[in-house]
């Protein structure tokens, strides 16, 4: 068997990259945040005021763009231009203008190709919203995860506040169906489950129950999560 991938698609502040980063931990496999790299774009967009209309900037500024991953503790770190942007890129001017940016067709382009180099050779579990529709679509495991819109916001929201960001509930709330609505409606490559993901509603389950059901699937498909 080549190397194996695990696809983890859904809506904003499901809890995709916690399962991920579990489950990528459990399986020593490598984990990717593909919506960091759409974030360090976004960032990068903002800082140097490209205009999304204008192609040609567009073009210029992906060329100018060089993103890297680094990974501690199962903590999955990117660089932009060799700076470390983890933190700045889960802010709300980058989170209100990265549907916006990851609408845009050479956008889409240029990240799936670096997202599928990065898939060619090792075992890793990416999250995001088209990894199992374009960017793996023969990964050997896909989940699609959902979960109640207000109880996502109030988990986003808090994680927000710990951080010391000044924000209301309302707010978090209206940015994560804007996202989702946008993401969803986009031409290029919407997010929609694969018809093969299976669906992991995480509503009212732990962090732990969640793993555990992502795990029995990975031995469902006959791998040792010890070894594989
Ligand atoms: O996963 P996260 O919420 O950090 O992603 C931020 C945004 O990046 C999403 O709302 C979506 O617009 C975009 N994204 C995408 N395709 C991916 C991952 C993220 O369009 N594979």
């Amino acid at each position: 068997m080549g190397n194996i991938i695990i696809a983890i698609d859904g809506y904003s502040s499901c809890g995709k990259s916690t399962l991920a980063k579990a489950l990528a931990k459990k399986l020593h496999f490598i984990y990717i945040d593909s919506g960091a790299m759409y974030r360090a774009v976004t960032l990068y967009f903002l800082r140097n005021h490209i205009d999304l209309t204008d192609e040609k900037a567009v073009a210029k500024a992906l060329e100018d763009i060089h993103l890297s991953f680094h990974s501690r503790d199962y903590q999955s770190h990117i660089t932009l231009n060799g700076e470390e942007v983890s933190e700045e890129i889960r802010q709300m001017p980058v989170s209100e203008n990265v549907s916006a940016v990851s609408a845009i067709k050479a956008v889409r382009t240029d990240m799936v190709k670096q997202q599928q180099r990065l898939g060619r050779s090792k075992n890793i579990v990416m999250d995001g919203r088209d990894i199992g529709t374009k960017v793996f679509p023969d990964a050997q495991l896909k989940f699609f995860m959902t979960a109640d819109p207000k109880i996502r916001a109030e988990r986003r929201y808090n994680e927000l506040i710990t951080k010391g960001e000044s924000i209301t509930l309302e707010e978090v709330f209206e940015n994560l169906a804007h996202r989702d609505y946008q993401d969803t409606t986009r031409e290029e490559s919407p997010l929609v489950r694969a018809e093969d993901a299976i669906i992991l509603d995480n509503t009212n389950l732990t962090e732990e129950e969640q793993l555990q059901f992502a795990i029995e699937k990975v031995k469902a498909l006959g791998w040792n999560s010890e070894t594989a």
